[in-house]
């Protein structure tokens, strides 16, 4: 796909996903990894509703601005994802509502935050991991990023928002909206004892469409069931 092209894309999925109402106001970034190993990011301050494919930040592989406007404050929370997922081509990042909320509850497991609620959660955005809140800007984020060793696609950040690597931009969408619905299928549900995927029923989908979600073996936090 051609620069230009690729540029469109980061536009067009910003808008959608700002006009659904899925990362309000200039919160929200959306990243894409380049051949050269250089990226494409969203500005700093810039609504993903209103983006100008022209001002969209271009930064060498070293990370430096090459053109286009300043890249967004939010860039070691993209790095530290790419540096541990090499397969990542593309992150989202959302203040989207009902992800946040499933931050702030006592009973999240900080390796599997959602319950295996339905098929399509497993498929696009595998197990998702919660790291603790940091102050925006502090980097000790990246760190806690880094420190699950590029296991998770899907990562919550406590009281701000998800941030999810795809091999595509739209696979990082996709898997981020995911994520949100799911979300919100758990708080719609919650302490109403409701039926999530049965363990085998897991082990279907994990062997049928090859899925490669994180051992939750040798985690001792709260348990799903
Ligand atoms: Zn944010």
């Amino acid at each position: 796909m051609s620069d230009a092209r690729l540029r469109e894309e980061i536009c067009r999925y910003g808008r959608s996903l700002f006009e659904r109402g899925l990362t309000p106001g200039s919160s929200g970034n959306i990243s894409l990894r380049l051949d050269d190993g250089g990226w494409l990011v969203t500005p700093t301050n810039a609504s993903l509703g209103f983006l100008d494919p022209a001002r969209i930040s271009r930064l060498d592989a070293g990370g430096e601005l090459v053109s286009g406007d300043k890249p967004t404050k939010e860039i070691p929370l993209h790095s530290a994802l790419y540096e541990t997922r090499g397969s990542a081509r593309a992150i989202v990042h959302l203040h989207s509502t009902h992800a946040v909320a499933l931050t702030m509850l006592p009973e999240i497991d900080a390796r599997a935050a959602l319950p295996p609620m339905t098929p399509y959660y497993l498929m696009r955005a595998g197990k998702t991991a919660l790291v603790p809140y940091y102050r925006p800007g502090d980097p000790a984020v990246a760190d806690a990023i880094r420190g699950l060793a590029g296991k998770y696609s899907s990562v919550l950040l406590a009281n701000h928002g998800p941030v999810v690597a795809g091999d595509s931009l739209e696979a990082a969408v996709f898997a981020t909206e995911e994520l949100e619905e799911t979300a919100k299928l758990y708080l719609l549900l919650r302490n109403l004892n409701p039926r999530y995927l049965s363990p085998a029923q897991v082990a279907d989908l994990v062997k049928t469409f090859g899925l490669d979600l994180p051992s939750h073996d040798d985690h001792e936090g709260h348990d799903h069931g």
